[in-house]
């Protein structure tokens, strides 16, 4: 069954934001409940494509998406009211939803254009274990932001009385500039800069925060890593940035990983690559062995009789999970067989022995066949 929020509606995978939205005006207005009255499966549809929608018609939200699915988007990487859940409507998403209906007649609401400033956005970068991937963590982290004043409440003044409204943009926090053009008068709108683009002009600044309304302050966030990301991936956590300057809304923390350096395990992908040393004697004789995975020591090898140095196992689905699916890796057991250094004279006596016999010499059999004959072997 096709839940991709691109199929439900009817967009390619690069559509632009304009393609989305004249996608979506479409499908709502044909399975708008107001139009299909006691319709159940209209109504379902419309529920679907109002929920692609809702993803899709946000940047980040689709970008979050588009790395790891829908249980990424849909899910609350940061934990807290501030990371982004959109399992239910929130306001934003009305102010998305009255936008697009705003042109059609008979529903949505009134077009409201407040313009909110919003803090900065921050980055940071996780360090994190390749067995803390392989399971997904919760992670600890100190980030140092702006955050809302608690002495003004965000507001910047001394006390909450002593603000008034900007004369110079009326409380809009912008002006209307009109220039002259050789093609007419034209208008375009800039940031008031009597009261940097809050509304409001404070009489007597707040002294914590110096009329800002934020602080800088250092504090810890636990932030969850999804299974499976890799460097070159990054999620949002909406709110978790910047405080704005005076009330307006928060950034957002845009978070990748650093992954440490790992002696047993090499990634590549979703596949993990490992080694396992066996004696001389085991290569021979055949032997069971346990293998260290990802995900503790819990799979057992039978090495055949005969095995020799190089050959590769295979371990369905011991490898990383794929972010954006249920799917996991591979990991790969690179057998390499152990040559003794310390040896007695009476066991070096026996082995020179041996070592006349042709069955220690090696052979060009199949068993044998070379390196990169065997690579490909494997992914056959
Ligand atoms: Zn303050
Ligand atoms: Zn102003």
């Amino acid at each position: 069954m096709s839940e991709d929020y691109y199929s439900i509606l009817g967009v390619k995978k690069n559509a632009s934001t304009d393609e989305i939205k004249s996608a979506y005006r479409k499908l709502a207005m044909k399975y708008h409940p107001d139009r299909n009255p006691g319709d159940k499966s209209a109504e379902e549809n419309f529920k679907k494509i109002n929920e692609a929608y809702s993803v899709l018609s946000d940047q980040e939200k689709r970008k979050n998406y588009d790395t790891f699915g829908k249980a990424g988007a849909n899910s609350n990487f940061g934990g807290g009211s501030g990371g982004f859940n959109f399992n239910g409507f929130d306001g934003d998403i009305f102010d998305s939803f009255s936008d697009i209906f705003s042109g059609f007649t008979g529903f949505g609401g009134s077009k409201k254009r407040n313009s909110v400033k919003k803090g900065e956005n921050l980055r940071i970068k996780v360090r994190v274990t390749l067995e803390e991937i392989a399971v997904g963590a919760k992670k600890k982290v100190k980030i140092s932001r702006y955050k809302k004043c608690s002495a003004c409440n965000g507001n910047g003044a001394k006390n909450s009385g002593m603000t008034e409204k900007c004369t110079n943009c009326n409380g809009s926090g912008y002006v209307t500039n009109y220039v002259k053009t050789p093609f007419g008068e034209m208008t375009s709108s800039s940031e008031c800069r009597f009261c940097s683009g809050s509304g409001v002009l404070i009489k007597d600044k707040c002294r914590e925060c110096r009329g800002e309304g934020r602080v800088y302050s250092e504090d810890i966030i636990e932030i969850t890593i999804p299974q499976g990301i890799s460097e070159d991936m990054e999620f949002v956590l909406k709110g978790y940035g910047n405080a704005s300057v005076r009330g307006g809304v928060n950034g957002d923390l845009y978070v990748g990983i650093n992954e440490e350096k790992n002696n047993m395990f090499k990634r590549d992908g979703m596949d993990v690559y490992s080694q396992l040393v066996i004696s001389f004697i085991e290569a021979v004789f055949g032997v069971e062995k346990e293998v260290e995975t990802l995900y503790g020591k819990n799979v057992r090898i039978r090495i055949q009789p005969g095995t020799q140095s190089g050959k590769m196992f295979k371990i369905e689905g011991k490898g990383l999970k794929d972010v954006n699916s249920s799917r996991y890796g591979n990991q790969y057991v690179h057998i390499q067989v152990f040559t003794p250094t310390n040896l007695s004279s009476s066991e070096k006596d026996i082995l020179k022995q041996l070592g006349y016999s042709d069955n220690f010499k090696p052979s060009s059999d199949k068993e044998c066949t070379g390196f990169f004959e065997k690579i490909k072997n494997l992914f056959r």
